[in-house]
């Protein structure tokens, strides 16, 4: 049974609901319109960090790495509920990059470069970038922008997601790579909201909103611009002095999180340790796009023997990195150096080195796609030339399209004559044809060294590397 109320209460109690709210008018945000699902996103952002994972470097160190995903885990818990989507999952990554940078995928991957942490000047600073980029994330603004522009499905392939992403002018050279779909650039439109909604989680998360305006002028400072954020997320007009306004009606929930500087001070300590960072632009010239064990060096310099997967190689590789690594191999007989983006894989009585993705097994047999390895082979004949066609006939043997296509060739190895061979393989696994070079040179017990070098035939990028490495070879027998 209810009371009738009189009119005056029921106004009260409206105007007492309401006056919080006015009290603290924050600017509203929407979503703009979106033809995509929520797997959608998902799924964009799921393709485009597997590609951006195999082109950028990952700092491997735990300590930062848990840092920044602890901070990461404190502003998605700060993103307003209706902008949350469990389903999304969101995860932190910091990239072995110089470069003052930050990128966010759809559904959830996030990538922040050192060289932004390293240019915060707190960790506020650093969330505030971080918070940005979550509101692109959680107000789905690449599958909203693929929605305003879209031509075809973005999810019919991948080059159909950069191709609709990026669709506009001028980004079409970067339409070969999926990843590319982090380039795009919003609208001005986009990051204002991205602003808004950012000082928004800023301050349900603990921190001060105004850390992100600061940010911003920091990375001014900092020449961000070519290439860096502000050349991804251009500037609204009026962006320092609308995140201030907008901070000035947050009350910031101190009881989320009380920043402490002493941590970030440590982690920027740390990272200073680790000397320069290479940039985007140096990475992508040198190849080097496998993860990098800042602590321990790089690929683990030990045998492993066997230790090629039970699939047949993709063919898909990176360059060779212009950094090398020395190698002692059989037994210490032999001393080389290989880039640093490949790894040594010992099979039978050879030792090859190899890219990530260049080795596998077909059919039950090691195979290779690129990469240069190094055996000793038993010879009845003490004559350079002939024992090495001795060999050519062995490896024929076990396999019908190896063709010699040139004839030998002096060279040296190891400072001792040695003879050149070049000839040509259609690769069993992928079916592709490909060159292999063949160098050998006598060992003081008569028996026959060699290095051999396999690569596709239409790939012109490991001549020079292939190169490096045969000059690099010490024998010490
Ligand atoms: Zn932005």
């Amino acid at each position: 049974m209810f009371k009738k109320q009189p009119l005056i209460a029921w106004l009260m109690l409206v105007a007492i609901s309401v006056m919080p709210l006015s009290a603290f008018a924050q600017t509203p945000i929407k979503y703009h319109s979106n033809r995509y699902s929520i797997q959608d996103d998902i799924k964009l952002g799921r393709q485009a960090a597997q590609e951006a994972e195999s082109q950028f470097p990952l700092l491997r160190d735990e300590q930062v790495r848990s840092y920044v995903e602890n901070v990461g885990r404190r502003l998605v818990a700060g993103i307003p509920p209706e902008f949350q989507h469990p389903e999304f999952q969101y995860y932190f990554k910091v990239v072995n990059a110089r470069d003052i940078n930050a990128f966010a995928l759809p559904g959830g991957p996030m990538y922040v470069n050192r060289g932004m942490i390293e240019a915060a000047r707190s960790e506020g600073e650093m969330a505030g970038v971080m918070a940005h980029e979550l509101s692109h994330v959680a107000l789905r603004h690449g599958t909203a922008q693929a929605t305003k522009g879209q031509k075809y499905s973005i999810l019919g392939g991948s080059a159909g997601i950069a191709g609709t992403i990026l669709g506009g002018p001028g980004v079409g050279q970067l339409a070969q790579a999926p990843f590319a779909v982090y380039l795009l650039k919003f609208s001005r439109e986009y990051e204002t909201e991205a602003d808004i909604l950012g000082s928004h989680i800023m301050a349900n998360a603990g921190y001060d909103p105004r850390d992100l305006a600061n940010m911003f002028r920091t990375l001014e400072q900092q020449g961000a611009g070519g290439g860096g954020f502000l050349s991804d997320h251009p500037s609204p007009s009026d962006r320092y002095a609308r995140i201030n306004r907008e901070a000035e009606m947050l009350r910031v929930n101190r009881s989320a999180y009380n920043n402490d500087s002493r941590e970030f001070a440590r982690i920027q300590e740390r990272l200073r340790g680790y000397g320069t960072a290479p940039t985007m632009a140096e990475i992508q010239r040198s190849g080097q796009r496998y993860p990098v064990g800042e602590q321990t060096g790089n690929y683990p310099n030990n045998p492993e023997t066997g230790n090629y997967p039970n699939n047949p190689p993709t063919g898909r590789v990176s360059y060779p990195s212009s950094r090398y690594q020395s190698y002692n191999i059989f037994n210490g007989g032999v001393q080389v150096s290989v880039p640093n983006n490949w790894r040594q894989v010992n099979e039978g009585n050879s030792v090859w080195f190899v890219p990530e993705g260049a080795y596998g097994q077909y059919n039950g047999q090691a195979v290779y796609t690129h990469g240069a390895s190094f055996g000793v082979a038993q010879t009845s004949n003490r004559n350079l030339q002939s024992a090495t066609q001795e060999l050519i006939n062995s490896l024929a043997q076990g396999n019908n399209n190896l063709r010699t296509t040139g004839g030998y060739q002096r060279t040296t190895m190891s400072g001792r004559n040695a003879l050149f061979t070049t000839l040509s393989n259609v690769n069993e696994a992928t079916g592709r044809p490909e060159s292999v070079r063949l160098i050998t040179t006598q060992l003081r017990n008569g028996q026959l060294f060699y290095m051999i070098a396999v690569a596709p035939q239409n790939e012109r990028g490991f001549e020079e590397a292939f190169g490096t490495i045969l000059r690099s070879v010490r024998i010490n027998d």
